[in-house]
């Protein structure tokens, strides 16, 4: 195999994949901020971060992944401006912040789920970590901090290049930076949040600078550094990091360990989903989370592939029209591995395993197009033209070529050697008659179309009609119904 291929966001260009630590590799990913659903623009972040952990396992690399859930200290704004967004939405609802932090994290694992995207080595919560932050911020504050009354400030000035991954200056300040009295620098930021007189946080801890709460930024230089050690392999996280949140991770790491160090040998953004009806906005009433694609009779992979049918750093543009192609694109792969399977089967073909021995060259060929493409920065669109290609495939042994599928399949993630068709048949939450009751209904005008009683064939098939399930006789994919979305 050749050389992994990933784009750096630090040099903005290609680079070839050299671990840190022979044979392994290291990623962090920034994750949620557990205040409210995710909605399926972040959750392209985590299926991004996911295809790249399941390429460098695919390269031979041992993986240790680490995601991040911060339960603290993100505000409404990137930089130092606003609300703690946790706090926020716990005063909305009358509840606690921890309870908040629970119900939410376990409504991103379950789209994590939903998206087959495989478990990281760590789940690091922020709030098990605040007095390795506290210990962290105290390590740096003689040379790299200053205090003012609403917290300890990190000074941008005091490393060298600060704002290079953004490529931004450290005095533009771009509109983003609050203003706070006694700040040195436009983008200086806070890494430890005094509580301020007379209050009271939900969360708060005794630190050297008095009551608080730690800054959104330090929590991912204290918690890669902790569970990856330094330097490490790539940091991933959505393009909007590149601007604020990872250049001010990177002063921290640069303060802990040397002006060279940003702390990562690679930064990687994916770009984001965008929506024009203004419905992945958190606060519009149907906002889009996985869940509503489900209720909507979607399969969630079905937006899996979608993510993967674009390149990692394209915008993608959300449609339930493009999810509706990428649903039916999903059924025709199903449809063609359960085919091979019956067929496996029926030739009585040695069991599948890895793709060894004697394999046919059109698959040699197909498998090497698919390395060629994963490794050329993650382009999941021309993998997947690939495992195409490998599924119609004819007069070559079905063993081989299942084993061949499930290793593509292993790097993509759409779960094909495990997804049936019946699993693709999800129903939406409106729908008004049960799969039984469709199965029954068909069967009784299979049996009244044999005995030539068209009426009768006709009046179920309207039925079926009035009740949102479409009849599709004669369909070229073998669908025997659908039922509307
Ligand atoms: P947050 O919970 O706001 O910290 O966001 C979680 C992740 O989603 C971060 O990596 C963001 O950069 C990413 N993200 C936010 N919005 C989008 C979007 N529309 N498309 C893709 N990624 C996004
Ligand atoms: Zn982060």
């Amino acid at each position: 195999m050749s050389e992994l291929k990933l784009f750096n966001s630090l040099t903005r260009q290609l680079e070839t994949f050299t671990p840190v630590h022979a044979g392994e590799a290291r990623v962090y990913t920034c994750g949620p901020t557990v205040y409210n659903y995710p909605h399926i623009g972040n959750m392209r972040a985590y299926v991004f971060a996911d295809t790249l952990g399941r390429v460098l396992s695919y390269k031979g690399y041992k993986l240790t992944h680490v995601i991040n859930i911060t339960d603290v200290g993100h505000l409404t704004d990137d930089a130092d401006a606003g609300e703690d967004k946790m706090e926020k939405m716990a005063a909305e609802k009358a509840q606690s912040i921890w309870d908040i932090a629970r119900h939410y994290t376990e409504a991103y694992w379950a789209d994590i789920k939903a998206l087959n995207i495989r478990q990281p080595a760590h789940w690091s919560i922020a709030t098990d970590y605040v007095p390795a932050m506290i210990a962290y911020a105290t390590s740096i504050a003689d040379k790299h901090c200053y205090e003012l009354d609403s917290g300890l400030y990190f000074d941008t000035s005091t490393v060298a290049h600060y704002g290079a991954l953004a490529r931004a200056k450290t005095e533009d300040g771009e509109g983003r930076i609050e203003q706070v009295d006694g700040k040195r620098n436009a983008a200086d930021f806070a890494i430890w949040r005094k509580t301020p007189k007379g209050e009271t946080r939900q969360m708060e801890w005794d630190s050297p600078w008095g009551k608080g709460a730690p800054g959104w930024h330090l929590e991912c230089s204290v918690m890669s550094e902790a569970l990856l050690g330094l330097p490490f392999d790539i940091h991933t996280g959505g393009i909007d990091h590149r601007e604020i949140h990872h250049p001010n991770e990177i002063a921290q790491n640069q303060a802990r360990c040397g002006s060279d160090h940003s702390g990562a040998h690679f930064w990687m953004h994916n770009n984001f989903l965008i929506e024009r009806s203004g419905k992945m906005s958190k606060s519009s009433g149907e906002f889009l989370r996985v869940q509503l694609l489900i209720d909507k009779g979607f399969h969630p992979l079905a937006y899996r592939l979608m993510c993967l049918q674009a390149h990692y750093r394209s915008e993608l543009e959300f449609s339930w029209e493009g999810l509706q192609a990428a649903f039916v694109r999903l059924k025709r792969m199903v449809m063609g591995v359960s085919n091979l399977k019956v067929r496996h089967a029926e030739l009585a073909s040695p069991p599948v395993t890895d793709v060894q021995g004697d394999v046919a060259p059109a698959i040699v060929a197909t498998l090497r197009d698919f390395g060629a493409a994963v490794e050329d920065d993650l382009n999941t669109a021309i993998a997947l033209t690939s495992l195409e290609t490998l599924l119609g495939q004819k007069k070559v042994d079905v063993a081989q070529q299942l084993a061949a599928i499930a290793e593509m399949d292993a790097v993509l993630g759409i779960n094909l050697m495990a997804l049936s068709r019946t699993d693709l048949r999800t129903r939406p939450k409106n729908a008004i008659i049960t799969e039984d009751e469709i199965e029954t209904a068909l069967a009784a005008r299979k049996e009244a179309r044999a005995a030539k009683d068209f009426a009768k064939s006709d009046i179920i098939r309207d039925d079926l009609i009035a009740k949102g399930v479409e009849v599709m006789d004669g369909d070229p994919l073998g669908w025997d119904w659908r039922l509307d979305v």
